[in-house]
C-alpha cells in the first residue's frame, strides 16, 4: 500500500517499484540541452502532473500527488541521473509553492498551487528593490488598503522571470507607523495587472533573464493578501530559507559534481588532462561537490524528519557560491580566454564560458554571501548579533535605502 504520510517509510518492495516508475518516465521524457528552455520544461511538468508525479509531496486536493517524502527523496536521487529539465522552475516550484501551501488559505491554494505544480502558470519573488537588497525590510513599495482592493505603488529589482511569469509573491509596506519589520505584507500579485510594467535586464552572458519591475495604482483582489495582514516579514524569512535550500540544496537526491563533469571535459578539450596540476584541481572541485552533495542531502533529510529549512541552508546556500568561485579560477587556468570567449555552436565550450561568466551571480542572488556568512555566526554558531541601530523606530521616521 502506497504510504502518503509525509514522514511513512516505504518497504523496500515499494520503494523499489517507485524508483522504476520515476525511471520509466525520466526515460521517455527528460531529453539533454533543455535546461533553460521554458516551453520545454512546461510540456515535462505538465507529462509530470499526467503522470501523478508533480508536487509529489503536496496534498492532492492542491494538485499534488500526496505521497510522502520518502517518495520524494526517490524522485530526486533517479532524477539526479537526468539531464535537469525543470532548472527555470527553480523560483517557482523551490520558493513560490511551498510559501503558498504553507501561508495560503485553502481558497488560495485550490485556486493557485495545480496550475502552478503543473506549470500551467509560473511565479516570480519580489522581494529586492534599488534600496533594498540583503536589508530587504527596507523596502519602500507600498501597498494601501482600498474598499476590497490594494493600491499598490513602487519598484522591485533583479526579478528573475519576471518577463515570463504569470503570478509573482510580492511584498510590500503596508503600515509605516510600524518599524520595518513589522508594517509588511505579503501578497499575490497578477503580472498581467493593469500599471506593471517588467523592463528587461541585459547581462553579461547575453542574456535577459531578470527585471526592473514598475508598478503604479496597481489594484490588487483583498483576496489575494498572503499570509495575515503585516505579518509579511516573517512569511518573507521562511520565503528566503526556501530559497537557500533550493539553491543550496539543488539536485540533492544522490552525490553529484556537475561542476567536475564541465571542468573535466574543458581539460579533455585543452588537452590537459594528463597535467597533474590540472588533475589536482580538478579533484579539489571534485571533493568539494562531493562535500556540498552531503551537506545538501542532510538539509533535506532533515526537511523529510519535519523540520522547517532553518538557517543552516545557509551553509549549502554559501558552498555553492565558494565552488562557483573557484571553478572560475580554474576553468581560466585550464581554458585561458577560451573559458570567456563566446562561442554559440560549441555546446560544451559555451556551458564552460556561462558557468564561468555567470559564476559571480552565485554570491549575490539569493543572499549575499557576506549575509549567509552574518546568518551562519549569528543563528548557527551563535555568535554575538550586529548593532541594530533601528529597533522599535516606525519605519516612516527612517532613512533607509533610497530615502534621503
Ligand atoms: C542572478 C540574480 C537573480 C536575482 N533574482 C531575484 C529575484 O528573483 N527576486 C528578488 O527579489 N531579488 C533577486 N535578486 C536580488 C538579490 O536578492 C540581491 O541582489 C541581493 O540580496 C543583494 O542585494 P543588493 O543587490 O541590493 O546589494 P546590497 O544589499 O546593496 O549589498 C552590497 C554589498 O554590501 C554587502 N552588505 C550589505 N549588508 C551587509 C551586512 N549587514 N554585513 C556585511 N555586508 C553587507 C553585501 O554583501 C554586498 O557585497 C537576484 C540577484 C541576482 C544576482
Amino acid at each position: 500500500m502506497t504510504d502518503t504520510s509525509n514522514t511513512g517509510k516505504l518497504s523496500t518492495e515499494e520503494a523499489d517499484a517507485f524508483a522504476t516508475r520515476c525511471r520509466a518516465f525520466l526515460t521517455e521524457h527528460a531529453k539533454p540541452g533543455q535546461r533553460r528552455n521554458i516551453a520545454a520544461a512546461k510540456e515535462f511538468q505538465g507529462k509530470l502532473a499526467e503522470a501523478g508525479l508533480a508536487g509529489l509531496t503536496f496534498a492532492s486536493e492542491f494538485g499534488g500527488a500526496g505521497l510522502s517524502s520518502e517518495h520524494e527523496r526517490i524522485w530526486r536521487s533517479v532524477s539526479s541521473e537526468f539531464p535537469a529539465m525543470t532548472g527555470e522552475f527553480v523560483i517557482s516550484h523551490g520558493m513560490c509553492l511551498p510559501v503558498l501551501n504553507e501561508f495560503g488559505t485553502d481558497d488560495q491554494k485550490r485556486r493557485y498551487m495545480p496550475d502552478n505544480i503543473a506549470a500551467r502558470t509560473m511565479w516570480c519573488q519580489m522581494f529586492s528593490e534599488p534600496g533594498a537588497g540583503s536589508d530587504v525590510a527596507s523596502l519602500q513599495t507600498r501597498a494601501e488598503r482600498d474598499g476590497d482592493e490594494w493600491t499598490l505603488n513602487g519598484q522591485k529589482v533583479w526579478t528573475t522571470l519576471a518577463h515570463e511569469s504569470d503570478f509573482g509573491v510580492i511584498i510590500a509596506r503596508t503600515d509605516p507607523e510600524q518599524p520595518k519589520h513589522a508594517g509588511i505584507s505579503m501578497f499575490i500579485l497578477d503580472m498581467r495587472a493593469p500599471g506593471v510594467d517588467i523592463r528587461p535586464i541585459h547581462q553579461i552572458d547575453g542574456g535577459r533573464h531578470f527585471n526592473e519591475v514598475f508598478f503604479t495604482d496597481v489594484r490588487i483582489p483583498a483576496a489575494n493578501l498572503l499570509g495575515e495582514y503585516n505579518n509579511g516579514w516573517r512569511q518573507a524569512t521562511a520565503m528566503l530559507m526556501y530559497e537557500r535550500v533550493a539553491i543550496g540544496s539543488a539536485g540533492s537526491g544522490s552525490i553529484s559534481q556537475p561542476m567536475y563533469d564541465i571542468l573535466l571535459a574543458g581539460a579533455r578539450s585543452a588537452g590537459r588532462v594528463d597535467d597533474p596540476v590540472v588533475r589536482d584541481q580538478l579533484m579539489e572541485i571534485y571533493a568539494m561537490e562531493t562535500t556540498k552533495s552531503l551537506v545538501a542531502m542532510r538539509t533535506r533529510a532533515e526537511m523529510k524528519a519535519g523540520k522547517a529549512p532553518g538557517p543552516g541552508g545557509s551553509l549549502g546556500k554559501l558552498y555553492g557560491s565558494v565552488i562557483a568561485w573557484r571553478f572560475r579560477e580554474i576553468a581560466m587556468e585550464i581554458a585561458g580566454p577560451g573559458s570567456q570567449a563566446w562561442d554559440t555552436t560549441d555546446g560544451r565550450a559555451a556551458e564552460l564560458q556561462t558557468q564561468v561568466v555567470g559564476s559571480f551571480s552565485s554570491s549575490i542572488a539569493g543572499g549575499t554571501d557576506e549575509i549567509q556568512r552574518n546568518i551562519i555566526g549569528d543563528r548557527v554558531l551563535g555568535l554575538p548579533r550586529d548593532i541594530s541601530v533601528d529597533t522599535g523606530v516606525p519605519f516612516k521616521d527612517l532613512k533607509v535605502g533610497t530615502v534621503r
